[in-house]
């Protein structure tokens, strides 16, 4: 088989232009040293499309019950419908529409920053677009980042996104409940996962249901 293989620099993709990536990178450095001097950790959750993201966001609020000090910044490119079924747990919600960017960048966050009611806030999650590809170029200032995939995306995911797992801090598998009819092997994406980045935990969600949520929070140390 013949195949054609790019060295980077012959690739014409904006989103890999040197000084883009260069600024992203200190105003993530910002957003983090602001949300450090406010005592707010915030979460960066990348995942395709219908891979679970809103859901387990509502997951997690609805466990650590404390939606009055949560913020969420939901990322999306047209819609508001994420937004609307977060705010339904109580925490406060900010909509970022990015229009055609596929992802998330720190420049986004920090006017979100600029336009959220951050006091009493201890805990910050940003729903970055769904896709597994850019977002993981683009460093937010988040403290920690969680990667999410659905049994539903089919068996070879994770090894054809290796570079957003290997930056993961936890990798969710969700939708475990369907692996069977989906005829994915949960262990095998599990042994993937180590593969790409040994250390980090690996759990398997069912974000409808509650299931293995209760490991995300462990996982990510957020107080109960
Ligand atoms: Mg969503
Ligand atoms: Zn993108």
């Amino acid at each position: 088989m013949r195949i054609v293989k790019s060295r980077g620099s012959e690739i014409f993709d904006i989103e890999l232009e040197k000084d883009l990536l260069a600024k992203n990178r200190s105003l993530a450095k910002e957003n983090r040293e602001r949300l450090d001097r406010a005592n707010i950790l915030a979460i960066d959750i990348m995942g395709s499309i219908g891979s679970g993201k809103t859901s387990l966001i509502k997951a997690i609020l609805k466990r650590i019950g404390m939606s009055n000090s949560v913020a969420v910044i939901a990322g999306d490119l047209t819609t508001t419908i994420d937004a609307e079924r977060i705010e339904a747990e109580g925490a406060r919600v900010i909509q970022v529409n990015t229009g055609k960017e596929c992802h998330l960048d720190a420049n986004l966050i920090h006017k979100a920053l600029n336009r959220m009611e951050l006091d009493g806030v201890k805990l910050l999650f940003i729903e970055n677009v769904g896709n597994l590809i850019c977002p993981g170029e683009f460093p937010l200032g988040a403290h920690k980042r969680l990667v999410i995939t659905s049994v539903t995306e089919g068996p070879h995911t994770l090894m054809k996104h290796p570079y957003i797992f290997k930056e993961a801090d936890v990798i969710v598998l969700n939708k475990i409940d369907l692996a069977k009819a989906m005829k994915v092997n949960p262990s095998q994406l599990e042994r993937d996962a180590k593969k790409i980045n040994p250390h980090v935990p690996f759990v398997k969600t069912n974000a409808l249901s509650g299931m293995g949520i209760s490991k995300i929070i462990n996982a990510l140390r957020l107080k109960t």
